[in-house]
């Protein structure tokens, strides 16, 4: 199983959460926040090979933490993915909207002058702008939006721009979420959760709560679990690959 968006520095017990991920031998693509959280977070699974840390600069506090963007380009050569980054369009955000647009634009850049990179993309009413922002900087690497949540219009566009999806059970439980879902190309999904910060059945969801998202995959694609689950390993082998060809 993968998930492809979780915070697992970000759990009450972090060594316990990347132990269990160990455990179960989930694929697990461990984002972070901030530039300074991510050696700590790189050394939980340091040992793990199924596990890749992520370095990010949320757009949430993006107006808190632009200080750490030469932070961000000293730790870049040192990685292949990037995240969690973005763009919010929340009405509580929009009041930073330029710290925002000056960090993700930064950022994009320098994973193109870095050759590309493995992208983890947050895009909370903010799709277009996200999307202007990629079509700007097609060096940047291959975008993954994260629990996309916007127009069937702007799903296409976000298609045609080359970019993956990674979608989790919050997102798979509405209608919405579900019938975009079913127009992604079955080639560039991969699952995810997001945990700590969505629920499942109740509680924080956890990396293996991934599961639910296959179920309600193996639903929308009429195909069983397991040709989900080969689908979406293929998916990542195939992601990984592209990243190795352009380092
Ligand atoms: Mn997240």
């Amino acid at each position: 199983m993968i998930d492809f968006h979780a915070h697992l520095d970000l759990y009450p017990d972090p060594h316990a959460a990347a132990r269990e991920c160990i455990v179960r031998k989930l694929f697990v693509l461990s984002v972070t926040t901030t530039p300074s959280a991510w050696s700590g977070t790189a050394a939980l699974t340091e040992d793990a090979p199924r596990i890749r840390t992520a370095l990010g600069l949320h757009p949430q506090i993006a107006h808190e933490r632009k200080g750490e963007l030469p932070l961000f380009e000293r730790l870049l050569p040192q990685v292949r993915y990037v995240g969690e980054i973005g763009l919010d369009g929340g009405l509580e955000y929009r009041q930073y909207w330029p710290d925002q647009e000056q960090v993700f634009s930064r950022v994009l850049s320098l994973c193109t002058l870095a050759g590309g990179r493995i992208m983890t993309i947050h895009s909370r009413r903010a799709a277009t702008q996200v999307l202007d922002a990629l079509a700007k900087e097609p060096g940047a690497g291959v975008a993954i939006l994260h629990w996309f949540s916007g127009t069937q219009r702007e799903l296409e566009r976000a298609v045609d721009l080359g970019c993956w999806f990674s979608v989790g059970p919050a997102m798979l439980a509405g209608n919405k979420g579900r019938a975009l879902a079913a127009k992604m190309p079955r080639g560039r999904v991969l699952t995810e959760t997001d945990g700590p910060f969505t629920q499942v059945d109740g509680r924080a969801a956890w990396p293996w709560d991934v599961d639910q998202a296959v179920k309600a995959l193996s639903q929308i694609w009429s195909e069983p679990n397991d040709t989900v689950q080969r689908q979406l390993v293929s998916n990542l082998r195939r992601l990984t690959k592209f990243s190795a060809s352009s380092e």
